[in-house]
């Protein structure tokens, strides 16, 4: 999926974690500095691989592994190394002053720790759709795709061609 350090800054504002000023900084950053672009590339997507294992065995009812907790917990850890309070009501960790070319998973790292240590474990769910993993705030927990503009649109082609199939079969 994620190929390189530019891809993973890419994917760091499409998920809101990173915002295009400090986008364009780790870009600068990881061309100066290319090795170390690379060590934090492999690093995040240890870490990513780390967060699905754990929280696709949580959707499917399973057990994470112990090493791939303590291995978040370290993250977490490190995440909060380079954070700081920022003054809200409440107070709320930033990273906005974090510079360094593993800023990009820090706040995912530890807005994942955040949802299991507050939950809601039981809205954890895999999309029916596709490989993505999802927090089902639907009022009556009835999601079933990660996004319905995306797999739900999709599924509902799907079965409004089968339904066609079927009725031309008659
Ligand atoms: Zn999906």
């Amino acid at each position: 999926m994620l190929t390189g350090y530019a891809e993973l800054v890419a994917w760091g504002v499409y998920a809101g974690a990173l915002t295009e000023p400090e986008a364009a900084r780790l870009r600068r950053r990881s061309r100066d500095d290319p090795d170390g672009a690379r060590t934090a590339f492999t690093r995040a997507r240890d870490i990513r691989d780390d967060l699905d294992e754990i929280f696709r065995s949580l959707a499917g009812g399973g057990e994470p592994r112990p090493a791939a907790l303590a291995r978040l917990r370290d993250g977490e850890s490190d995440a909060l190394g380079h954070a700081r309070l920022e003054r809200g009501s409440p107070f709320t960790w930033s990273w906005r002053d974090d510079h360094t070319l593993d800023r990009p998973l820090r706040p995912v790292v530890h807005a994942a720790v955040g949802l299991l240590t507050a939950g809601p474990l039981d809205r954890i769910k895999g999309c029916g759709g596709c490989s993505f993993l999802f927090v089902d705030e639907s009022k009556n927990r009835s999601r079933r795709w990660c996004s319905m503009e995306d797999c739900g649109t999709s599924e509902k082609i799907r079965r409004y061609v089968a339904a066609r199939r079927s009725r031309s079969a008659r």
